[in-house]
């Protein structure tokens, strides 16, 4: 490394030269969230394959960190539901169109691995489940798993949730 200054304030800074400064740090939130946002379509493909090939794996692991932080996992995500319902609803609609009957295929072979661990089946829904159950970051298995309820039961509910704000599905 050169005598040069630590040019502060810059993605530079943050990789290269390591520097954690309020500069450097805001330099990287702002690269970071400027990537997400032009890769925003290849970034969930990526994710939707990597959840597709370790399914299993991501669903235990997510259970038990959901498990340790119910509470605020489920109020975070109920105050996204709520500031983003329209814009869940649409993203839904558009999904659903593209992929109605894969995703009805295999919600079946799925909803088997959901199962066992449905202690609330047939309970009252809550405003925080909903949340959980409209949030289109989880895959329904995730939605399931967190929510101790079969997969059927989260698709219903997508389905009655999404009917509420006119979306068919
Ligand atoms: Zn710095």
């Amino acid at each position: 490394m050169s005598d040069k200054p630590i040019p502060h304030g810059t993605t530079t800074g943050y990789s290269r030269y390591k520097c954690r400064c309020e500069g450097c740090k805001a330099a990287y939130v702002a690269y970071k969230r400027r990537y997400r946002e032009a890769n925003r379509e290849a970034i969930a493909e990526r994710d939707r394959r990597y959840r597709e090939a370790n399914g299993e794996a991501i669903a235990e692991r997510d259970r038990r960190y959901y498990e340790a932080n119910r509470e605020a996992v489920l109020e975070r995500r109920h105050r996204y539901y709520e500031a983003n319902r329209e814009a869940i609803a649409e993203r839904m609609r558009s999904y659903h169109k593209a992929a109605g009957d894969q995703i009805n295929a295999r919600s079946q072979r799925r909803n088997a691995l959901t199962r066992d661990n449905a202690t609330r089946a047939w309970m009252p829904w809550t405003a925080e489940e909903d949340a959980v159950v409209m949030d289109y970051d989880l895959t329904t298995i995730e939605a399931a798993s967190i929510l101790k309820r079969t997969l059927k039961a989260v698709n219903r509910r997508r389905h009655f949730l999404n009917a509420a704000v006119g979306v068919a599905s």
